[in-house]
Protein backbone atom coordinates (compact mmCIF):
# COMPACT_ATOMS: atom_id res chain seq x y z
CA UNK A 1 0.00 0.00 0.00
CA UNK A 2 0.79 3.54 -0.39
CA UNK A 3 0.93 5.95 1.96
CA UNK A 4 -0.92 9.03 1.60
CA UNK A 5 2.27 11.07 2.15
CA UNK A 6 4.14 9.02 -0.73
CA UNK A 7 0.93 9.66 -2.96
CA UNK A 8 1.49 13.26 -2.45
CA UNK A 9 5.39 12.92 -3.24
CA UNK A 10 4.42 11.37 -6.65
CA UNK A 11 1.46 13.41 -7.61
CA UNK A 12 3.49 16.85 -6.63
CA UNK A 13 6.72 15.39 -8.85
CA UNK A 14 4.52 15.54 -11.43
CA UNK A 15 4.21 18.96 -13.34
CA UNK A 16 1.26 20.21 -14.93
CA UNK A 17 1.88 22.02 -18.61
CA UNK A 18 -0.98 24.33 -19.65
CA UNK A 19 -2.40 24.57 -23.38
CA UNK A 20 0.17 22.05 -24.72
CA UNK A 21 0.07 20.56 -27.06
CA UNK A 22 -2.75 22.78 -27.84
CA UNK A 23 -5.22 24.95 -26.33
CA UNK A 24 -7.48 23.57 -23.66
CA UNK A 25 -5.16 20.69 -22.64
CA UNK A 26 -3.50 20.69 -19.44
CA UNK A 27 -0.66 18.45 -20.09
CA UNK A 28 0.57 16.11 -16.97
CA UNK A 29 4.53 15.63 -17.79
CA UNK A 30 6.33 13.11 -16.14
CA UNK A 31 9.86 14.74 -16.76
CA UNK A 32 9.60 16.07 -13.43
CA UNK A 33 9.08 12.98 -12.11
CA UNK A 34 11.97 11.13 -13.78
CA UNK A 35 14.32 13.87 -12.50
CA UNK A 36 13.58 13.47 -8.79
CA UNK A 37 15.02 10.45 -7.54
CA UNK A 38 13.10 10.36 -4.29
CA UNK A 39 9.82 9.86 -6.50
CA UNK A 40 10.76 8.14 -8.70
CA UNK A 41 12.14 5.62 -5.97
CA UNK A 42 8.80 5.56 -4.40
CA UNK A 43 7.10 4.70 -7.58
CA UNK A 44 8.77 2.30 -8.38
CA UNK A 45 9.26 0.58 -4.96
CA UNK A 46 5.43 0.37 -5.11
CA UNK A 47 4.75 -0.85 -8.35
CA UNK A 48 7.35 -3.91 -7.39
CA UNK A 49 5.46 -4.30 -4.14
CA UNK A 50 2.25 -3.97 -5.68
CA UNK A 51 2.85 -6.59 -8.58
CA UNK A 52 5.57 -9.00 -7.61
CA UNK A 53 2.76 -11.36 -5.89
CA UNK A 54 0.77 -11.18 -9.65
CA UNK A 55 2.72 -13.82 -11.30
CA UNK A 56 3.58 -12.24 -14.18
CA UNK A 57 5.31 -12.90 -17.04
CA UNK A 58 5.89 -9.69 -19.07
CA UNK A 59 5.27 -6.13 -18.75
CA UNK A 60 4.02 -4.28 -22.18
CA UNK A 61 4.30 -0.77 -22.33
CA UNK A 62 3.07 1.98 -24.48
CA UNK A 63 5.32 3.82 -26.51
CA UNK A 64 7.14 5.97 -25.49
CA UNK A 65 6.39 6.71 -21.25
CA UNK A 66 5.38 2.90 -20.96
CA UNK A 67 8.46 2.05 -21.82
CA UNK A 68 10.47 3.99 -19.12
CA UNK A 69 8.29 2.74 -16.04
CA UNK A 70 7.33 -1.02 -17.78
CA UNK A 71 10.97 -1.68 -18.54
CA UNK A 72 12.70 -0.65 -14.92
CA UNK A 73 9.64 -2.64 -13.46
CA UNK A 74 10.43 -5.57 -16.02
CA UNK A 75 14.13 -5.81 -14.37
CA UNK A 76 12.84 -5.47 -10.67
CA UNK A 77 10.54 -8.32 -11.37
CA UNK A 78 13.12 -9.99 -13.26
CA UNK A 79 10.84 -10.66 -16.28
CA UNK A 80 11.06 -9.79 -19.65
CA UNK A 81 9.60 -6.33 -21.06
CA UNK A 82 7.46 -5.99 -24.42
CA UNK A 83 7.10 -2.46 -26.54
CA UNK A 84 4.15 -1.82 -28.21
CA UNK A 85 5.08 0.73 -30.59
CA UNK A 86 3.31 3.10 -32.77
CA UNK A 87 2.94 2.07 -36.20
CA UNK A 88 5.62 1.35 -38.24
CA UNK A 89 8.70 1.07 -35.46
CA UNK A 90 8.88 -2.55 -35.20
CA UNK A 91 11.12 -4.62 -37.65
CA UNK A 92 9.21 -7.88 -37.27
CA UNK A 93 5.95 -8.86 -38.83
CA UNK A 94 3.04 -7.12 -36.11
CA UNK A 95 -0.60 -7.19 -35.28
CA UNK A 96 -1.67 -3.61 -35.51
CA UNK A 97 -4.67 -2.01 -34.22
CA UNK A 98 -6.37 1.23 -34.99
CA UNK A 99 -7.88 3.79 -32.13
CA UNK A 100 -9.80 7.08 -32.40
CA UNK A 101 -7.88 10.16 -31.05
CA UNK A 102 -9.75 13.31 -31.07
CA UNK A 103 -9.58 13.92 -34.53
CA UNK A 104 -8.77 11.05 -36.73
CA UNK A 105 -6.75 8.30 -36.41
CA UNK A 106 -3.99 6.58 -34.36
CA UNK A 107 -2.39 2.78 -34.47
CA UNK A 108 -0.33 0.65 -32.30
CA UNK A 109 1.20 -2.33 -32.84
CA UNK A 110 2.96 -5.71 -31.37
CA UNK A 111 5.60 -8.42 -32.78
CA UNK A 112 3.63 -11.45 -33.20
CA UNK A 113 5.35 -13.19 -31.31
CA UNK A 114 6.09 -11.43 -28.25
CA UNK A 115 4.47 -14.01 -25.86
CA UNK A 116 3.76 -18.03 -25.38
CA UNK A 117 -0.20 -18.51 -25.33
CA UNK A 118 -1.80 -17.69 -22.23
CA UNK A 119 1.35 -15.38 -20.60
CA UNK A 120 0.21 -13.28 -17.99
CA UNK A 121 0.68 -10.08 -18.65
CA UNK A 122 0.47 -6.32 -17.51
CA UNK A 123 0.15 -3.18 -19.56
CA UNK A 124 1.21 0.10 -18.22
CA UNK A 125 1.54 3.63 -19.80
CA UNK A 126 2.14 6.61 -18.08
CA UNK A 127 -1.43 8.26 -18.21
CA UNK A 128 -5.07 7.26 -19.11
CA UNK A 129 -7.14 9.61 -20.54
CA UNK A 130 -10.00 8.70 -22.82
CA UNK A 131 -8.84 5.30 -22.69
CA UNK A 132 -8.37 4.25 -26.29
CA UNK A 133 -4.45 3.95 -26.15
CA UNK A 134 -4.77 1.31 -23.47
CA UNK A 135 -7.93 -0.37 -25.00
CA UNK A 136 -5.75 -1.20 -28.14
CA UNK A 137 -2.69 -1.81 -26.42
CA UNK A 138 -5.00 -4.54 -24.16
CA UNK A 139 -6.56 -5.94 -27.32
CA UNK A 140 -3.36 -6.40 -28.80
CA UNK A 141 -2.08 -8.27 -26.04
CA UNK A 142 -5.09 -10.55 -25.77
CA UNK A 143 -4.75 -10.79 -30.11
CA UNK A 144 -1.32 -12.72 -29.59
CA UNK A 145 -2.39 -14.79 -27.29
CA UNK A 146 -1.45 -13.72 -23.78
CA UNK A 147 -3.67 -12.62 -21.13
CA UNK A 148 -3.70 -8.96 -20.02
CA UNK A 149 -4.10 -9.33 -16.15
CA UNK A 150 -4.07 -5.36 -15.52
CA UNK A 151 -3.91 -2.09 -16.76
CA UNK A 152 -1.60 -0.28 -14.91
CA UNK A 153 -1.39 4.10 -14.89
CA UNK A 154 0.66 6.32 -13.25
CA UNK A 155 -1.85 9.29 -13.58
CA UNK A 156 -5.66 9.06 -14.15
CA UNK A 157 -7.55 11.43 -14.73
CA UNK A 158 -10.83 9.99 -13.66
CA UNK A 159 -13.49 12.10 -15.07
CA UNK A 160 -13.07 11.06 -18.21
CA UNK A 161 -14.64 7.34 -16.51
CA UNK A 162 -12.00 5.79 -19.09
CA UNK A 163 -11.49 2.84 -16.83
CA UNK A 164 -14.95 0.93 -18.30
CA UNK A 165 -13.57 0.92 -21.63
CA UNK A 166 -10.65 -1.71 -20.53
CA UNK A 167 -11.39 -5.35 -19.98
CA UNK A 168 -8.88 -6.17 -17.36
CA UNK A 169 -8.97 -4.63 -13.99
CA UNK A 170 -7.43 -0.63 -14.13
CA UNK A 171 -4.86 0.30 -11.41
CA UNK A 172 -3.58 4.18 -10.97
CA UNK A 173 -1.00 5.57 -8.45
CA UNK A 174 -2.66 9.00 -8.77
CA UNK A 175 -6.11 9.26 -9.23
CA UNK A 176 -7.42 13.06 -11.28
CA UNK A 177 -10.69 13.97 -10.46
P1 LIG B 1 -5.91 8.26 -24.23
O1 LIG B 1 -5.79 7.31 -25.39
O2 LIG B 1 -6.87 9.39 -24.50
O3 LIG B 1 -6.22 7.56 -22.94
O4 LIG B 1 -4.52 9.00 -24.08
C1 LIG B 1 -3.48 8.36 -23.41
C2 LIG B 1 -2.15 8.60 -24.07
O5 LIG B 1 -1.99 9.97 -24.44
C3 LIG B 1 -1.04 8.26 -23.12
O6 LIG B 1 -0.01 7.59 -23.84
C4 LIG B 1 -0.59 9.60 -22.58
O7 LIG B 1 0.82 9.65 -22.46
C5 LIG B 1 -1.09 10.64 -23.56
N1 LIG B 1 -1.87 11.72 -22.93
C6 LIG B 1 -3.18 11.97 -23.10
N2 LIG B 1 -3.60 13.04 -22.40
C7 LIG B 1 -2.51 13.49 -21.73
C8 LIG B 1 -2.27 14.55 -20.81
N3 LIG B 1 -3.25 15.40 -20.42
N4 LIG B 1 -1.03 14.71 -20.31
C9 LIG B 1 -0.04 13.87 -20.67
N5 LIG B 1 -0.19 12.84 -21.54
C10 LIG B 1 -1.40 12.64 -22.07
Amino acid sequence: MLSRSDREIIESSIRDIKDFPKEGIIFKDITTLLGDKKAFKILMNHLEDRYKSYNLDYIAGIDARGFIFGSILADRLNIGFVPIRKKGKLPFTTVAQKYSLEYGFDEVEIHIDAFEEGDRVLLIDDLIATGGTAEAGETLINQVGAICVENCFILELAFLNARDRLKAPVYSVVEIN
